[in-house]
């Protein structure tokens, strides 16, 4: 959202921020549709039909997404490849959830202004879409943390960290639940970053680190 860029890089990286209402009836796969699993569909496959949400800030409507088969996942399996969306604004989840940015930056904005949890957001958007008679009620905290975590994923996030060692992008980034910084004058010499040891540190011999 545009609150949230600092300048002119940011618009580079993050593209043009689109906002058009009301949405196709259709939504239309181009020649480039990628399947969950990463193989590509292209036009040699035949387009299909199928019913889809679009949750949106204020309500949510079940429109059509073209899909077509994946070509590579086993027949059972009802894997399609769809469009991507982002030019429309959204994000398509999994071809049958889509999740517009406007909602997923009401979220970002609540957060940032006022330390909105998932739950309370769901409560305030399935309130919302009751009083604005939505055609289809608002999803669970549970699914939308699901879909909010999985539009972070495909977010690039570049020059976020950088270590005074290692550089820019470190491999690993060692964060607390503080999202501001501490106060210049909390600041003393005692205050370390959690991850720090001493020889009063706790041994903990059971504990593996994360399999890659
Ligand atoms: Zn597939
Ligand atoms: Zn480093």
């Amino acid at each position: 959202p545009k609150w949230a860029r600092t300048g002119p890089e940011d618009d580079d990286v993050a593209g043009k921020y689109a906002y058009a209402r009301p949405f196709p009836e259709l939504l239309q796969v181009g020649d480039d549709a990628r399947c969950h699993c990463g193989a590509s569909a292209g036009p040699s496959i035949p387009t299909e039909d199928r019913d889809c949400v679009i949750f949106d800030h204020v309500g949510a409507v079940r429109v059509k997404i073209q899909v077509r088969r994946c070509p590579e996942c086993p027949p059972k399996s009802p894997m399609t490849a769809g469009p991507d969306l982002s030019d429309l604004g959204l994000f398509n989840m999994n071809n049958q959830t889509l999740i517009s940015h406007a909602l997923l930056n009401k979220y970002d904005t609540m957060l940032s202004a006022n330390e909105t949890t998932y739950h309370g957001f769901a409560q305030t958007l399935q309130r919302e879409y009751e009083s604005y008679d939505s055609e289809v009620p608002f999803m669970g905290a549970d699914r939308f943390r699901t879909c909010w975590f999985a539009f972070m994923n495909v977010q690039p996030c570049k020059d976020d960290f950088k270590c005074s060692i290692c550089g820019p992008e470190p491999e690993v980034v060692v964060v607390d639940g503080v999202t501001v910084c501490f106060h210049k004058r909390r600041r003393t010499a005692k205050l370390r970053p959690p991850t720090y040891t001493s020889r009063s540190s706790p041994i903990h011999e059971d504990v593996k680190p994360a399999k890659r």
